[in-house]
């Protein structure tokens, strides 16, 4: 352990459980730390930097202002030094973990058999008669290295929890029967690893069969841009066969290598975070859930949050239903004691005790019910532009569906020829037919628009779109679907928004605050202020000055909204020359349906 205080860089506002993100502590600890300053705030409120620094400083940090701050400095090594010292610390804390292994291809091409013929491979469960839970995921060990297989193939399932946020999976293997070749869904397997940014190794089916087409399957994997290694390409291609059980070892060495290449990391020491696989009533043991830690260590008697179930852990079996007393990063484990059955794909993470758990999931309903009106969940072409100069979309993700095969090619290419300096675009799938409901979960769980020429959307897909909020675009006219993508990248599609006022204050004292700049201390007149709103100053009938809600405070406490009959202090992003009878009106966006 290292004796040095951990510098961490903090921006000039932040949330609580930003806070906590960059000390890698929980937030519970934070919001702690702050009530003791007697400051009361939850975990999506934002505090300023000094507030943060004082947090931090009695956490044992050392907290240095932002790079653009810092870039002024003058003496440049000293910059670059605390800089190195920064990266390590952090470094200093990750460790190799093993690689998590999805397997997806076509339908009957052998992904089951694969799974359980690499699960009775493992050496180290070869205890005779031991019973092997379905848990959802199994670990393997070859020659003292680990590798994590998710147990549910297939990419329904893969996409379906990156739709809820998991990003569980660090190799997809795809599975192709070498008498059958490259079909359908492989294609389709394909989009969703490649959409997922994970690489892919081939295993080759069936090849004791002696309709197997080795060679000829190699050529329809060239022409789906996966190269074989053999072939000059970067793509590993392992021959198999589940059912004489050849060829498992090539692949598990494939595993490795691919993981010695992207080597994933975490940090055992951290509080545990993680995804739910599976969650099921069982005879006997009531609910029990199964998790794959992603970081940090599960313990015993810790208490897990996940969505709106929370509960301790009573107990926890590992995949060969062996009882353990903790879990580190990768590894899958069945737990009892959440009070409720999440749902695959939920993420979980440890909180202080069930109250805290009570408290943070009223404090997210309350956020979730005040969260800025007119935002959708996933993309929209209208939203596209202010996404990305939010640093929140890098690129404009595109699924395409045609008609026929003809006017999907000239689409997808004056699509890629729109790309510029600012924008990227990225064809996550292009393809012909109606769009289907893989399509949806594809596009939600990449933050993708679907624009579709001349086609019909599934009953099944605009349930799903409408469900998971998809923006699906249809067009009968080409020049049309061009026009609209073409204004969405320079932000002329614009959605229409109307502002709608919320309630009116007035300024009644101005305080200035060393640091922070001026306070409006006001008298709520009519409706309400909320943090998340923006606001008009307005003198004598005049309009001086419009911009969102810098921070709201009642008695010195930052609150989220303030009631008719009030007083509060406010600050409104650029404006600092408050005076004693200005009128402050609170206005919200809604978007308007067209
Ligand atoms: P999945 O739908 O991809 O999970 O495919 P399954 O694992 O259920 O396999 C589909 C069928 O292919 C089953 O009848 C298996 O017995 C058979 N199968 C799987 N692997 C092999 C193999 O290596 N060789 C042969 N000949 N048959 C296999």
């Amino acid at each position: 352990m290292t004796q040095t205080k951990t510098l961490i860089e903090v921006p000039d506002f932040l949330t609580v459980r930003e806070l906590a993100g960059i000390m890698e502590v929980s937030p519970i600890d934070v919001i702690k730390e702050l009530m003791s300053n007697g400051i009361m705030a939850n975990i999506n409120q934002q505090i300023d930097f000094d507030t943060a620094s004082i947090v931090a400083e009695e956490m044992g940090f050392e907290v240095v202002a932002p790079q653009v701050e810092v870039d002024e400095v003058e003496d440049v090594d000293e910059q670059l030094a605390w800089r190195k010292v920064l990266a390590e610390e952090r470094e200093a804390d990750l460790e190799p973990r093993a690689p998590v292994v999805t397997m997806l291809g076509h339908v009957d091409h052998g992904k089951t058999s694969l799974l359980d013929v690499i699960r009775q491979s493992d050496v180290q469960s070869g205890e005779a008669g031991g019973i092997t839970q379905h848990i959802g995921a199994y670990q393997v060990n070859r020659e003292g290295e680990l590798v994590t297989f998710l147990d549910t193939p297939g990419h329904e399932a893969f996409t379906a929890m990156r739709a809820r946020g998991a990003q569980a999976t660090d190799i997809a293997v795809l599975v192709v029967a070498a008498d059958d070749g490259v079909m359908p869904q492989t294609r389709e397997a394909v989009d969703h690893a490649r959409a997922a940014r994970v690489p892919i190794i081939v295993a080759l089916n069936k090849i004791d069969l002696e309709t197997s087409r080795p060679e000829r399957v190699k050529q329809q994997l060239t022409e789906i841009d996966l190269i074989p290694d053999d072939w000059d390409g970067d793509t590993m291609v392992i021959p198999v066969s589940a059912k004489e059980i050849l060829g498992i070892d090539d692949l598990l060495e494939a595993i490795l290598l691919v993981s010695e290449d992207i080597q994933p990391r975490a940090n055992p020491t951290a509080s545990a975070t993680g995804t739910v696989l599976e969650a099921k009533i069982e005879k006997g043991r009531g609910a029990m859930t199964t998790l794959l830690v992603q970081n940090g260590t599960l313990k015993m008697g810790d208490t897990l949050l996940v969505g709106q179930n929370y509960g301790r852990i009573k107990a926890m079996f590992d995949h060969k239903g062996k009882r353990v007393r903790e879990a580190g990063p990768s590894m899958p484990l069945s737990v009892s004691g959440l009070g409720g059955i999440p749902e695959a794909g939920e993420q979980f993470r440890v909180v202080e005790s069930e109250k805290a758990a009570r408290r943070i999931i009223a404090e997210e309903q309350e956020d979730q019910r005040q969260a800025p009106i007119g935002r959708q969940k996933s993309i929209s072409l209208e939203e596209f532009f202010s996404r990305l100069q939010e640093g929140e979309a890098k690129s404009l993700n595109l699924i395409v569906k045609a008609d026929v095969q003809g006017s999907l090619e000239p689409i997808v290419n004056s699509l890629e020829e729109m790309e510029n300096e600012e924008v990227s675009v990225e064809i996550l799938r292009a393809s012909t037919g109606n769009v289907s409901e893989s399509d949806v979960m594809l596009a939600s769980a990449s933050d993708a628009i679907i624009l579709g020429f001349n086609v019909d959307i599934d009953p099944i897909a605009k349930a799903a779109a409408s469900s998971e909020q998809v923006d699906v675009r249809n067009y009968r006219i080409i020049y049309k679907l061009f026009e609209d993508v073409e204004k969405a990248m320079k932000g002329m599609l614009a959605p229409t928004y109307r502002d709608v006022v919320i309630g009116r204050a007035e300024v009644r004292q101005v305080f200035r605050i060393r640091g922070i700049g001026n306070i409006a201390g006001s008298y709520m007149r009519t409706g309400v202020a909320r943090r998340n709103a923006s606001a008009h100053i307005v003198r004598n009938g005049r309009l001086l000055n419009t911009g969102p809600v810098g921070s709201l405070k009642h008695l010195q406490e930052n609150v989220r909204e303030v009631k008719t009959g009030f007083e509060f202090g406010v600050s409104i992003e650029g404006w600092n020359d408050y005076e004693p009878g200005d009128i402050i009106e609170f206005f919200v966006s809604e978007r308007v349906e067209d």
